[in-house]
Parts: C-alpha cells; sequence; structure tokens
C-alpha cells in the first residue's frame, strides 16, 4: 500500500526564502524594506549578488548590494531568485537513494530556459516564465524527496514524454506531481502566478484556472514539451507532439518552435552555471534532430518493408487469381468444349441454344439454325480406318471455324453431327452462308497416303423470327428449330446429299 504524502513529507522553504515570498505578497511592499529582509540572511544575499553577476543576467554593472539587487532587479524578480535558490537546495545531494540530483535540475533547468525562450514569443516576463519552468515539477522532486527509497525511478521517468511521465508517477508512487506541485505551493506560500503553473500544467483546459493565469499554465506545458524534446527516449515523437502542442497553444511555426528550441542548449548550460548548478553537456538541437530522424528513417525502413510485403501478397495474390482463370479456362475448355474438334459440346449446346433463342426474342431478330451431318461417313472409316475419321471431323471443324463468324456458335452435337446457330442471321444470308460452308467441306483436300478421300455434307437449315417469353415458351421454340432442321437435313439426305435444304414447309 502506497502512503499518501501528506505536507509534513515535503521539504520545506528555508526560513529567508519564505520571509521574501511573505514580504513580496504584499502588494505595496517597499524596495527598502525587501532589501532588509533580503540582509538579514547573508548568506543567501551572497548567492543572491553571485546570481544576478552572473552572465545570465546579462547586467551592464555590477550590483553589489541586496539594495541595489532589489532596485535592478524589482521585487517580484527578487522573490522569484530567492525562490529558485531556495528550490535548488531545498533536497541536499545524497539524500535520495539511487538517483543523481543534478540529473533532476538539468531537467527543471531545460523547463526553466524553455520557458523563458518561449516567453518571448508569448508575451510573458521572460524571469516570472523561467521561474515557472523551474518550478512546475518541483512536486516531482518532493515525491522523490517522500519516497527516497525509490530513487531509482527517475531515470524511467525522465526519459518519458511529459503526459506518460505523469501517469507514471501515478502509478509508481500513487500521486503524481501536480497533485504534489498544489501542496507544496500551500506549504511554500507560493503566489498564484507561481502556484497555477505547477498545478495545472497538465491540465490547461481546466475550468479551475483563472483566466489571467491560462497563459502561463499553458506556457508551462509547452516548456514540459519541449525540454522532453532533449530528455524523451523517442525524440521522434517529442518532437512531433511538442511543435503541434505549441502551435496550437500559442500559433508558432513548426519552423518558430525549432527556433526556440535552438536556444535551449546554451541557456541551459548559463543558467545552471549562473545558480551554480552542474549540468552536462548539452547536445545542440541539431543532434537531437539527427537522432529523430535516425528513427524516423528506421519507422520508415519498417514502413517500407511493410509496404514492400503488402505488394509482394498483391502480386502473389494476383498470381493466384491468374493461376485460379486459367484453371478456370481449362475447365470451361473441358465442359463447353469437344476435346476432338474444339467446337461447342452438346451439354453447352443445350445452355447456349435456348438463352440466344431468348436474346433474339427480345431484340426481334431473326435466328438461323442449321444441322448437318457427314455424308457416308460410316464409308470413310471403312475405308480408311477410324483415326482418318477423326481426322475429318477435326479437318471439317477448322472449315467451319474458316468460314463462320466469331460469332457464329458451331456446335458438334455427337458423333459426325454437327450444327451451328447463326445469330442475327436472315433466311438469305443463312443460306448463303451454309452453302459457302458445304463448298468448302467438299473442297477440302483430305490426302491419305493411298488416295485423295472426297468428303461432302449435308446441311438443313431454318430461319426463326419471333418473341417467346417463357420458359416453357422458349423450350418449345427450342425443340421446334432442332426438329426443322433435321427434317430438312433428312431432306438434303434424301435428294442426294451434299447440298443445303432449308425449311420451309
Ligand atoms: P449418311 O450420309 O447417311 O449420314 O451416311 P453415314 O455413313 O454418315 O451414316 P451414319 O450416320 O449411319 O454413320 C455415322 C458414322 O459416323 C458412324 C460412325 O462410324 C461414324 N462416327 C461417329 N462418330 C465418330 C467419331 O467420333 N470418329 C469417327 N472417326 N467416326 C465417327
Ligand atoms: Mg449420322
Ligand atoms: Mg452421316
Amino acid at each position: 500500500m502506497l502512503k499518501s504524502i501528506q505536507p509534513s513529507d515535503l521539504p520545506a522553504p528555508p526560513e529567508a526564502t519564505a520571509r521574501i515570498v511573505r514580504a513580496c505578497s504584499v502588494s505595496d511592499v517597499g524596495a527598502h524594506q525587501l532589501a532588509r529582509v533580503v540582509a538579514r540572511d547573508p548568506v543567501l544575499t551572497a548567492e543572491i549578488l553571485r546570481t544576478v553577476n552572473s552572465a545570465f543576467f546579462g547586467l551592464s554593472r555590477p550590483v553589489k548590494s541586496a539594495a541595489q539587487a532589489v532596485t535592478v532587479l524589482g521585487n517580484r524578480a527578487l522573490r522569484n531568485l530567492a525562490l529558485c535558490l531556495a528550490v535548488r537546495d531545498a533536497v541536499k545531494p545524497g539524500a535520495i537513494h539511487g538517483f543523481d540530483i543534478m540529473d533532476y535540475w538539468e531537467d527543471a533547468l531545460r523547463r526553466a530556459v524553455a520557458a523563458r525562450c518561449l516567453s518571448h514569443n508569448v508575451g510573458v516576463d521572460p524571469d516570472e516564465a523561467f521561474t515557472i519552468g523551474l518550478l512546475q515539477d518541483f512536486g516531482m522532486l518532493a515525491i522523490l524527496y517522500a519516497h527516497p527509497q525509490k530513487g531509482f525511478a527517475w531515470h524511467e521517468l525522465s526519459s518519458l514524454l511529459p503526459n506518460e511521465r505523469l501517469s507514471r508517477e501515478s502509478e509508481i508512487f500513487g500521486v503524481n506531481h501536480h497533485e504534489v506541485g498544489l501542496m507544496l505551493a500551500e506549504t511554500w506560500a507560493l503566489p498564484d502566478a507561481l502556484a497555477l503553473p505547477m498545478a495545472y500544467h497538465h491540465t490547461t483546459d481546466s475550468e479551475d484556472i483563472p483566466t489571467e493565469h491560462r497563459l502561463t499554465c499553458r506556457l508551462a506545458a509547452c516548456a514540459d514539451e519541449m525540454a522532453s524534446v532533449f530528455s524523451a527516449e523517442d525524440k521522434e515523437a517529442a518532437l512531433r507532439e511538442c511543435r503541434i502542442r505549441i502551435h496550437v497553444a500559442f500559433g508558432l511555426t513548426a519552423d518558430r518552435v525549432d527556433q526556440v528550441l535552438e536556444l535551449i542548449p546554451q541557456g541551459v548550460e548559463e543558467a545552471a552555471q549562473s545558480l551554480g548548478l552542474r549540468v552536462q553537456n548539452q547536445p545542440a538541437l541539431e543532434d537531437i534532430m539527427a537522432e529523430a530522424n535516425r528513427r524516423l528513417v528506421k519507422e520508415n525502413l519498417s514502413y517500407q518493408e511493410l509496404t514492400w510485403r503488402l505488394k509482394k501478397a498483391v502480386a502473389e495474390n494476383e498470381r493466384l487469381v491468374e493461376q485460379l482463370k486459367e484453371a478456370n479456362r481449362a475447365l470451361e475448355q473441358i465442359a463447353y468444349y469437344d476435346a476432338l474438334t474444339g467446337l461447342v459440346n452438346r451439354r453447352r449446346f443445350h445452355e447456349v441454344f435456348p438463352a440466344e433463342i431468348a436474346r433474339h426474342s427480345r431484340n426481334s431478330q431473326p435466328l438461323s439454325f442449321v444441322m448437318l451431318d457427314l455424308d457416308h461417313f460410316k464409308r470413310i472409316n471403312d475405308s480408311y480406318g477410324h483415326p482418318f475419321g477423326d481426322t475429318v471431323l477435326q479437318s471439317v471443324a477448322s472449315v467451319l471455324k474458316e468460314v463462320l463468324r466469331a460469332t457464329d456458335i458451331k456446335v458438334r452435337v455427337g458423333g459426325e453431327e454437327l450444327c451451328i446457330i447463326l445469330p442475327e442471321t436472315d433466311v438469305k444470308l443463312a443460306k448463303q452462308t451454309t452453302e459457302r460452308v458445304r463448298a468448302a467441306i467438299a473442297g477440302m483436300k483430305l490426302q491419305t497416303s493411298r488416295s485423295q478421300v472426297p468428303v461432302t455434307a449435308s446441311f438443313g437449315g431454318c430461319t426463326w423470327r419471333g418473341a417467346v417469353r417463357s420458359r416453357d415458351g422458349i423450350e418449345r421454340v427450342t425443340k421446334r428449330l432442332i426438329d426443322r432442321a433435321d427434317v430438312a437435313l433428312y431432306e438434303a439426305k434424301r435428294s442426294g446429299r451434299n447440298r443445303v435444304v432449308w425449311y420451309n414447309f
């Protein structure tokens, strides 16, 4: 069970700082009065003078006394400086197990410098911004201070993105720096201007934030994102979120955000020096971006790999579909066509013929139908052998394919009986066409080793034009046309073979 943090568990402000904060909270405290409060603590005075005179403050003339510091800085900046120094000393190095407090300060300084750099773009006093940034995660330090055995958690926490960090803190400690920040603000009697950003920089939309403090809460949230660009494990995500966050909060373009980020490393080194803190060499934004890009490239590579795999899968799929189509074509060939001649088979004929009749019914087009039968084919088989008979059948099929249109349907109904459906063909054209086929068959030059074999065929045709809708009607017409062609064919045989007879009786 996690023990909840009480105010008494938190680091307390040094007496001198508390006095300065109190004095500054009185709106009309005079410079003299405040200088006296500061001067009462010689150590603090020395610290303040050293800090104010550091390059960070960039003052043209050195400040030599507390009174001068108050005049040069103004009440608020002086108070802030005293607070920064107090916070710096709030936790002694080594107080928290497995935790180098300088790592924490480096991180806090980044937020402070980030807030200060961004403040110029959003109209917040830079010193105030710096203090807000430095204090905003003071709650985190206080949590570790209250759980000195869990200092090791810092390493993980500091590598997370700001919001991830907040929830991870709650998981580990049962409390987060937002909540503890609010408690600290009370213990330290911090003014709202500093307390609210501490307590609301992760919930900048909260209704509880008074209007005049919304800007600084948003500034603190952005400072958090900016600092995480340098500290987060996933720099690419940190950079992306930082740019978005600042754009949404203050309308800065990504380029502008990058320009502000660029100022942070040097700012951190200067601020650390002025506050007497030791930080590591700060990597330039360029290096951070290179790292982010490497990550992006890696992710892009895996994206590319994914695309490549997908393409391969699609190609494989297309290949399979093609194979399937091929198999279907082969199946269709087997199912619909006769193996010996390649003509439409009987089964397919019985599907196609009624369909053609129905189609011609709808279009009111004439349809012709012809049956043909080889003459004395039995004799040919008997004289030259069955295989030769097969060759004859194949040759006849070739003639049909050559002479007739592609849209004409050529069928081997069985044995040596063939038929032809001539779509959209009237009597006259059908008779001419059939006559051409007859002549072409009779003109075939079929050679055996011994002699040339004359082959002829007889044809019986009929033409139909009508309109049938029902299935029964279509079936009836189908049967009638077959019968009529058969009758005509019989007549062709009877009247001497090698001729075309049209049914018109
Ligand atoms: P007709 O002029 O009266 O039609 O005389 P035909 O000899 O053609 O008469 P019929 O219809 O009685 O004979 C058909 C012959 O066709 C019988 C059979 O030997 C032959 N035949 C049927 N199917 C095939 C086949 O697939 N290959 C071969 N080579 N011959 C076949
Ligand atoms: Mg026959
Ligand atoms: Mg025959």
